[in-house]
Parts: C-alpha cells; sequence; structure tokens
C-alpha cells in the first residue's frame, strides 16, 4: 500500500474543498476503496472521510423515498416501510457481500463499486488495459471469464458491474443528488453510470469533486409489486453470475393478466447496471404469460457476445429472468426466507 494522507473534516464545505484536489478520494465505509488500495488499483494520495458528515437517514415522503449518501446496506434493508413499498431493495440488500460489510458499507460507495474482474484488479493483466481486446480471445483453460460482460461490451473485454442494489436503482428511474463546491446537480440513475471506452471497467460521470449526497427512487405501483432475484456460485457472499431487479403492474392475475407497466434492469451481465429497455417493451401491454417472458428474455439477451468461456451465463441470464417473472407473477413479492432459499449457481 502506498503512503497517503487521511483527512477527517468536521463540515460539508471542508470535505468539498479537500475532494476538489486531485489525487484525493472520498472515503466513506472503506469496504470497497481500502481494498483497491492495498492492492494498489487505486492509489490517492489523500483520503478524505466524508461518511461521518453525510446524511444518514431515510426519508419516505409523498411518493417519493430519499436515501443519505452515509445510510448503511444493513440500515436500508432493515426499514420496514420499505419493505412493504419496495421490497426489490430489501432483497437487493440482504443477498449482497455479508452481515459486517452491510453493517460498514454506506449506499454512496456502494453504487460506485469497482468491477470485481481480475483483469481490472490484477496488476499484470491491468498493463493491457490499453491493448485492443477483443471477445474472442483466448483464454487458459482455467481462466475465470465470468466476470466479463456479455452484453453491452461493444466486442471489448471489460468488467461486469459488481453491485446488486444499482440494478433496482436504475430499472425503477432513481436519481442521484450531488454536491460539489460549485453548487449543486441531480442525475438520473442511467446516466450516472457510462460504458467503459478504453478502460476495463465503466466509468461515472461524478465531475472531479463532487459527492453524492442522497439517492432517490420513485415509490409506484411497481416498486410495490417488486423483487430482486439474484443466480450465485454459492447462497452467500457472492456476486451475481445474472441477476434482475423487476417490478410488474397488471392488471387481472396469473398468466391471463395484462402487464401493463413493467420495469426490468439486469445485473452481472453488462459493464453497467443494465436498464432492458428490449425487455420492459415485450412486456409491456402483453399477458403475463410464460411465452411473453420467454419472448421477453430472448430480446434482453439478443447479441449477447460472450467472452471464451462465459457463453454459459447466456443461457443462465434468461432462464433467471423468466424464473423472477414467473415468480412475481404467481407468488408476488419474496419473503427473506424464500429468496434465500432459491437456487443459485450455474444449473
Ligand atoms: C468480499 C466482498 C463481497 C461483496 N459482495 C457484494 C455483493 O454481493 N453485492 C454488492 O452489491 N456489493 C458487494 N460488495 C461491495 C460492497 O457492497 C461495497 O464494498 C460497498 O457498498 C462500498 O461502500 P463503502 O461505503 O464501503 O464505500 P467505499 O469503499 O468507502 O467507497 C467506494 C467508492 O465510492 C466512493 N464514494 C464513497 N462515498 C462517496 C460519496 N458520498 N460521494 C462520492 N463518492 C463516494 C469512494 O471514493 C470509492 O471510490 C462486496 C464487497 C466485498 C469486500
Amino acid at each position: 500500500m502506498i503512503p497517503f494522507t487521511f483527512q477527517n473534516p468536521a463540515t460539508i464545505d471542508t470535505a468539498l474543498r479537500a475532494v476538489r484536489t486531485e489525487d484525493s478520494m472520498p472515503l466513506a465505509g472503506g469496504t470497497t476503496l481500502v481494498d483497491l488500495m492495498k492492492i494498489n488499483v487505486l492509489k490517492p494520495q489523500t483520503l478524505v472521510h466524508v461518511s461521518p458528515i453525510l446524511d444518514n437517514s431515510i426519508l419516505i415522503a409523498g411518493d417519493k423515498v430519499t436515501i443519505g449518501a452515509a445510510v448503511t446496506m444493513a440500515q436500508l434493508a432493515e426499514n420496514e416501510q420499505l419493505q412493504r413499498l419496495f421490497p426489490a431493495i430489501r432483497h437487493s440488500l440482504i443477498q449482497a457481500a455479508s452481515p459486517q460489510i452491510r453493517n460498514m458499507a454506506t449506499m454512496a460507495g456502494n453504487l460506485l463499486q469497482r468491477t470485481r474482474t481480475a483483469y481490472f484488479r490484477h496488476q499484470d493483466l491491468r498493463e493491457r488495459d490499453d491493448e485492443v481486446q477483443r471477445t474472442d480471445m483466448p483464454f487458459g483453460a482455467d481462466a475465470d471469464t465470468s466476470s466479463l460482460a456479455i452484453i453491452g461490451h461493444n466486442g471489448r473485454l471489460v468488467g461486469t458491474y459488481p453491485g446488486d442494489f444499482a440494478n433496482v436503482f436504475v430499472a425503477f428511474g432513481g436519481e442521484v443528488n450531488l454536491i460539489s463546491s460549485e453548487g449543486k446537480r441531480t442525475v438520473v440513475a442511467k446516466d450516472l453510470y457510462r460504458l467503459p471506452e478504453k478502460a476495463i471497467q465503466y466509468e461515472s460521470t461524478l465531475k472531479p469533486g463532487e459527492l453524492i449526497a442522497s439517492i432517490t427512487l420513485p415509490l409506484t405501483e411497481t416498486a410495490r409489486n417488486s423483487l430482486y432475484y439474484k443466480i450465485r456460485e454459492r447462497s452467500s457472499y457472492a456476486f451475481a453470475l445474472a441477476s434482475a431487479a423487476i417490478g410488474l403492474q397488471m392488471d387481472g392475475n396469473g398468466s391471463l393478466a395484462k402487464i401493463t407497466k413493467a420495469n426490468v434492469a439486469l445485473g452481472g451481465l453488462a459493464p453497467i447496471p443494465w436498464n432492458s429497455v428490449a425487455a420492459v417493451q415485450k412486456l409491456e401491454g402483453a399477458s403475463a404469460s410464460d411465452e411473453t417472458f420467454a419472448v421477453a428474455a430472448n430480446a434482453a439477451l439478443v447479441g449477447a457476445q460472450p467472452p471464451a468461456g462465459s457463453e454459459f451465463k447466456v443461457d443462465v441470464a434468461k432462464k433467471m429472468l423468466i424464473r423472477a417473472l414467473q415468480t412475481l407473477r404467481d407468488q408476488g413479492p419474496m419473503t427473506d426466507a424464500t429468496i434465500l432459499s432459491m437456487q443459485h449457481g450455474r444449473s
């Protein structure tokens, strides 16, 4: 680890001045940033500890929820009103990381976590960032390419966005409220992440010196009937191989019901939380039948180009989305017990 300076500002103004300095970075729970510093992937010269002075409240008012940047994953998951008004938020959090990490990690830091792929985190592999990398590049037999994107990568090898909550955030049209010494601005969820051009992972559209102050999400009908479904290699402490944040508003019940509104974002598949406009278009206005769900899943994965070794993810992703839609249609939002007992892994 490279030496750095630690700053613990007492006010937001001081923090905003400190994060303007080149080579400084905001520190929240540190569960990702410190890891990446230890392996010399991120090398800030100054860390500005912002979480003690940022908002840590959850405000439900009118038709939206405002989540302070310093709210922890655990705190958000435990909010009882939201469990009823927006079950997918809790689902995405209780299936993420571990209780210890969820107690430390903040929601602002959660949105800005970096890809887990070794091609980003390993120094030797990072040296090759500038090469033109192609998805048909041969890998060794044992190489794990499952954290490389299979959609949205424009023919290059780029890491998947690994987080869970951000898929809910994007699917349901959230916003981040940003502050800097220049003022405030709001960015809609889908514009927070930019597909990588040259880098191995997404870029955020935060400007230098900007901090996330809070996150808002609309409390809609589909939010009430929502779920987050995650397929992973083991049932705890693992990132998504494929996941979906979905919401359905239906006229009627069962497979004959008409879908009047749908939200779909996919995780573990693309360099950014993937707002699946293609799946939504196939769902809205159609009946909630298994056939419709299969059509939506095919549309969501159309054009997928899995790098060698991760071909299986196309099938996993389609089955995952179909199963998520069927579960929401037939059972409504799931209980914790049901979520945690559902099948995980590659099959
Ligand atoms: C072993 C392990 C397993 C995990 N599994 C999962 C999982 O299954 N699902 C999942 O979603 N996540 C998972 N995570 C990731 C975890 O959720 C994140 O590490 C955590 O949410 C980051 O929050 P933090 O407060 O610790 O952020 P930090 O590590 O402090 O910061 C992360 C990034 O956000 C920036 N930042 C922090 N706060 C602000 C702010 N207010 N404004 C602007 N920038 C800011 C920092 O500069 C840094 O770049 C896992 C992590 C670990 C270590």
